[in-house]
């Protein structure tokens, strides 16, 4: 059973590798946020590719066309909007940009940033810019 302080494998980012982490908080019965207990980052928790719990999350990877489309049709994709730093986004808008064609939010960040989704890319882009 994990619990708060307890330990659980999770991939490290820093450590490109899944690794032992202590449990620092809990959603659900689920951990939500984890230190690794080599590097001591912390960070949402993640399961690596040999990891046996699955989180109910939107897929964040483009694994094929197929699934990219529908993830963008969900989403309306007939009403993208042209990317600027100066426009504001939000979670599961999409996004037209210049370079990387159609995408959509698939995370707010701190300091002005999201993460966008697109067909071969996930993406950091500034927004809200005064
Ligand atoms: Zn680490």
């Amino acid at each position: 059973m994990v619990q708060v302080g307890g330990e659980v494998d999770a991939f490290c980012n820093r450590c490109q590798l899944e690794l032992a982490h202590t449990v620092i908080a809990m959603v659900g019965g689920r951990p939500v946020k984890v230190e690794c207990n080599t590097c001591h980052s912390v960070h949402k928790f993640k399961v690596g590719a040999a990891g046996a719990v699955r989180m109910p999350s939107t897929p964040r990877t483009p694994r094929s066309l197929t699934s990219f489309d529908s993830l963008l049709a969900a989403r309306n994709g007939a009403q993208a909007k042209k990317y600027s730093p100066k426009s504001t986004f939000t979670v599961d808008e999409v996004i037209e940009h210049p370079n990387f064609g159609l995408g959509f939010v698939s995370a707010l960040k701190d300091g002005g940033k999201i993460e966008v989704t697109f067909r071969t890319a996930i993406k950091t882009l500034i927004h809200g810019k005064p």
